[in-house]
C-alpha cells in the first residue's frame, strides 16, 4: 500500500532508526539529514517518513507530504544559513537516481554550475 514501509528500502531503515544518520532536522512527516558523500558543504536530504519511491509518485500519492518535504528543505537553508542553494530531486535511475524513497537534496555552500551533468 502506498507510504508503507519496504523492508528492502534504505532511507525506510533509517527513519526506524536501523541505520545511523546525521539528523539535522525532524517532523511528524519528514526527516533531514547529512548525505553520507556530500558534494557541498552542505549536502542534506530531506525524505517523507512514510515510503514513495520518487518525487513523481510521491506529488501524486500524498501532495501534502510533499509540501511538507519542499518545506523542509527551505527550513534546512535557513538554519544552514544558506542564501544561495539548490534543491534537487533525481527522478529515476537515468537523472542519477538511487534509493528509491524520495529525498530532495539540499545542496549549498559553494558555487554551483548550471546545467548539472
Ligand atoms: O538521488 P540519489 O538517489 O542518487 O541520492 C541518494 C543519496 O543518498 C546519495 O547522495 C547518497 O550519498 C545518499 N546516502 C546517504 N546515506 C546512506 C546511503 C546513501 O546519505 N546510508
Amino acid at each position: 500500500m502506498a507510504g508503507e514501509p519496504q523492508d528492502d528500502c534504505l532511507f525506510c531503515k533509517i527513519v526506524a532508526g536501523e541505520i545511523p544518520a546525521t539528523v539535522v532536522r525532524e517532523t511528524d512527516t519528514t526527516l533531514a539529514f547529512r548525505d553520507i558523500n556530500p558534494q557541498a558543504p552542505t549536502h542534506v536530504l530531506v525524505i517523507p517518513k512514510a515510503h514513495h519511491a520518487d518525487a513523481a509518485t510521491l506529488a501524486a500519492e500524498a501532495p501534502e507530504l510533499a509540501a511538507d518535504v519542499l518545506r523542509e528543505t527551505r527550513a534546512v537553508a535557513e538554519e544552514e544559513k544558506l542564501d544561495s542553494y539548490r534543491t534537487i530531486f533525481n527522478t529515476g535511475s537515468g537523472a542519477g537516481q538511487t534509493v528509491f524513497h524520495a529525498h530532495a537534496h539540499v545542496l549549498g555552500g559553494r558555487g554551483l554550475q548550471w546545467p548539472p551533468g
